[in-house]
């Protein structure tokens, strides 16, 4: 007998939706999770069904109006789930932005600036070294990223380049400033589903 279901939602309303849904879905195949199902979300409805929520790198002020137009912000606000974030995801995340066009969510207690890294370095890769992540460095893949300039006590630093911090954890959820879901290294998909739980759930499966 299976383990019980889990669904992950992405956050579909601009940006890099089939990446993640594709990552999440290599994840769950890697251990064998026959169970679990990756879901695109538009509405609070699709949202209800869901253990977790990615919220994809794209254009934060656009995802933001559309999360806005879409009657999502408060059920994303108190989605009882993990969320995993990255990029623009990880501008949403954030109490404070200098971008009144962004309507924050104010789920991690962080300051992001967004596009930090300027023209010359809109993209760009490095080898980061992320905290309690096994397996050394991550290759973390760069694009018009934006960094966190300060963190609470209640967030975790997992992981900080010269500009600031570009990859966090606060309990269920995980913000990153670069795209996991490009390179192939399911490693930070795995650690978030484990912080919630639910790799243990499907490790146990037999
Ligand atoms: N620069 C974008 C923003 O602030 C984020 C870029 C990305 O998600 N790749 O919204």
């Amino acid at each position: 007998m299976g383990g019980k279901s889990v669904t992950v939602g992405v956050l579909a309303l601009q940006g890099n939706v089939s990446e993640h849904i594709d990552a999440f879905a290599a994840a769950f195949r890697q251990r064998g999770s026959g169970e679990a199902s990756v879901i695109e979300v538009r509405s609070p409805a699709d949202l209800s069904g869901c253990a977790a929520l990615t919220i994809p790198g794209g254009e934060s002020t656009t995802i933001s109006r559309l999360i806005d137009r879409n009657g999502l912000y408060e059920p994303i606000r108190t989605f009882p789930g993990g969320i995993f974030a990255t990029c623009a995801g990880m501008v949403l995340m954030a109490t404070l932005v200098a971008d009144p066009r962004v309507h924050t969510l104010g789920l991690m207690d962080m300051t992001v600036d967004r596009n930090a890294f300027g023209r010359q370095k809109e993209s760009f890769e490095a080898d980061i070294t992320v905290a309690g992540l096994d397996g050394g460095p991550f290759h973390a893949i760069f694009i018009r990223a934006p960094v966190v300039t300060s963190a609470g006590t209640s967030v975790r630093v997992l992981s900080s380049l010269d500009q600031g911090i570009v990859a966090a954890e606060k309990g269920r959820y995980m913000a990153l400033a670069f795209h996991p879901e490009l390179g192939g290294d399911l490693r930070l998909h795995e650690r978030f589903l484990r912080n919630l739980g639910i790799s243990d759930r499907f490790m146990g499966r037999t």
